[in-house]
């Protein structure tokens, strides 16, 4: 396992791959098993992955109450919980609306502390940028739950450069969260170079592109209920095959440059960016993370990264993003 740290916090090293627990929650992915999710965690902490990354809209709770359920008799330093705060789903209609105002973040922080069973989170992340709440009260607030010890590291997650700007001058901000793997390259165009002049550290979300870049689906996969790829363009039938053509040449370049599978490469591919970087690697089965002892002991080199992306493009030639994952903004 390779280690980072947040600069201008306490939080030092950390695993640059952090177990994703939105699955684990089980809205939007079809359902969780409660046992076999704290088995999952406690295998990530087993193979050294020290950064458990969940979110109250994660299953309304659910995600968070297991993560509180499956650390609870284990040192509290041995450890980092990232949450998020600002997605809102008290409207009762089954959707999440953001929020982001003084008196929800308040409320939050303590339903999450009473979830996750612990008196401080490490970082603490504003879920998404909420256009009806200035960013002046969203940091502000964010200041006093650092000031008060309540949190360890302030971040931020889907924001754009410029709404991270207005943020700085009100708190500090030391993380980001944005959408980045192989088939999702936005980040890299304005808030990577960014990041990289703020010495910013960034966790990365999709890391895997929702299991896409596992190297275990067909373009016969199916998902089910709320499956969220139900709905994610990358997996419907006009672009599938595509993307799946894609992620078997890549697996076949990494076996014979590397020796390696695609699930390793899309790992390695993040965490030998240029920056400070966390891998969130989403699974809810143990034996989903045992491809992590792929992931160390080599290096991309700057051929490779241009080798992967002409890869990609002679496959994918109608790349859509993460978009549809956007959550809708409440109405006043
Ligand atoms: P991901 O990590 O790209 O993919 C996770 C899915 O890939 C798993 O649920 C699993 O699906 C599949 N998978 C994992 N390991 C596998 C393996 N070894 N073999 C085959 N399939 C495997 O996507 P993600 O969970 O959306 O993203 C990671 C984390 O980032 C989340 O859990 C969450 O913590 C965070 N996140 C944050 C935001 C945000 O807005 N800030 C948005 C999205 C995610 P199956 O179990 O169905 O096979």
């Amino acid at each position: 396992m390779e280690y980072t740290e947040i600069d201008k916090t306490n939080l030092k090293k950390l695993s640059t791959v952090a177990l994703g627990t939105w699955a684990i929650g089980g809205s939007d992915w079809g359902g969780t098993d409660v046992k076999q999710s704290i088995s999952t965690i406690h295998h990530a902490l087993d193979l050294g992955i020290n950064v458990i990354d969940t979110a109250p809209a994660y299953g309304r709770g659910e995600s968070e109450k297991i993560v509180g359920e499956a650390i609870k008799n284990i040192s509290r330093d041995s450890f980092y919980i990232a949450t998020k705060v600002g997605l809102d789903w008290s409207k009762g209609d089954g959707l999440v609306y953001r929020n982001n105002t003084k008196e929800n973040i308040l409320k939050e922080i303590d339903d999450s502390l009473r979830r996750l069973q612990t008196d401080y989170i490490d970082i603490y992340q504003i879920h998404w940028p909420d256009p009806l709440t200035p960013i002046e009260e969203t940091a502000m607030t964010m200041k006093s739950l650092l000031d008060a010890g309540k949190i360890r590291a302030i971040g931020v997650s889907n924001f754009s450069v410029e709404q991270i700007e207005t943020f700085k001058k009100f708190a500090p901000v030391h993380t980001v969260q944005p959408p980045y793997n192989i088939f999702e390259q936005d980040f890299k165009n304005e808030l990577l170079p960014y990041v990289k002049n703020e010495n910013m550290t960034a966790l990365y979300y999709g890391s895997i592109c929702r299991g896409l870049l596992s190297g275990r689906m067909t373009a016969d996969s199916k998902f089910n209920g709320d499956d969220l790829r139900n709905a994610d363009p990358k997996f419907q039938p006009d672009r599938f095959p595509s993307y799946i053509n894609a992620v078997e040449a890549l697996d076949k370049w990494a076996k014979e440059s590397y020796g390696k599978s695609i699930i390793s490469l899309a790992i390695r591919w993040l965490i030998d960016q240029p920056i400070s970087g966390i891998a969130l690697w989403g699974a809810r089965r143990p034996e989903q993370l045992n491809a992590v002892e792929g992931v160390g002991g080599w290096r991309l080199t700057e051929e490779d990264y241009k080798t992967i992306e002409s890869i990609v493009n002679k496959y994918v030639k109608e790349p859509v993003g993460p978009e549809f994952m956007a959550p809708p903004v409440r109405t006043l």
